[in-house]
């Protein structure tokens, strides 16, 4: 049944940029994470086989106003600036950015410090725009992947690395040397991004997101990756 579906109703093309554990990253050449996962259950309620487009974070707006791809699912958070070119769904996830430091630095103790140091943001990012807003648009250095970011931060050539969360958690577990610098910044919510006007597709995407909120799937797959 589901094959019959998926073949009758064509495939849909995702965005995202796997540069971003937990939310999506590469396992061999699969593209996983919890997007992918919420993205897979999304086309099989719509009777669509999915597929996933990889690309660079600041490409990702572009090719869904384009109409290169049908839809942008990559932890992207909701914000004005991006309102304005694209449209976005209900939220189906939220987060918040945080500091990370190397751990015997004891100059930056959370973002009343920030300022006046060097941060490093994957480009186009809220990690980017917010150490811009904060620490100035000279002050940060971007990237093309937030994994980039960390490397120099551990060679000491930047201060800190803004990003979101759970990303930032599976840095800390991985590196001894560096640690998280204060409190999480304020709240951010992630939504599916689509062209400006696709009203068709946007409404079909928010029904098959609080179905999928509604029956619990959303909230296993995130735990999954993100153990409460
Ligand atoms: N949530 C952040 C943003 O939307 C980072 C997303 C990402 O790097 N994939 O800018």
């Amino acid at each position: 049944k589901a094959g019959e579906e998926a073949a009758a109703g064509g495939t849909i093309l995702m965005a995202t940029n796997a540069e971003f554990e937990p939310w999506e990253f590469h396992d061999g050449d699969a593209i996983v994470g919890i997007d992918p996962e919420i993205a897979g259950a999304i086309a099989e309620k719509l009777g669509m086989e999915l597929k996933v487009e990889d690309m660079a974070f600041d490409a990702i707006i572009p090719s869904v106003a384009s109409g290169k791809c049908d839809f942008a699912m990559a932890g992207m958070t909701v914000n004005p600036e991006r309102a304005a070119s694209v449209d976005f769904t209900d939220t189906y996830a939220s987060s918040s950015l945080v500091i990370l430091v190397k751990a015997d630095n004891t100059e930056i103790t959370g973002e009343d410090t920030l300022a006046g140091h060097v941060v490093g943001a994957q480009l186009g990012t809220t990690g980017d725009t917010t150490a811009s807003d904060i620490c100035g648009d000279d002050k940060v250095e971007r990237y093309n992947t937030f994994f980039e970011a960390v490397q120099s931060l551990k060679q000491g050539k930047i201060d800190a690395v803004l990003l979101d969360k759970a990303p930032a958690n599976v840095f800390l577990s991985q590196n001894d040397d560096l640690k998280q610098a204060g409190e999480e910044l304020g709240k951010e919510e992630y939504a599916i991004a689509v062209k400006k006007g696709n009203t068709e597709l946007l409404e079909k995407l928010n029904a098959a997101i609080a179905e999928l909120k509604e029956d619990g799937t959303i909230d296993e797959i995130v735990n999954k990756y993100i153990p409460a």
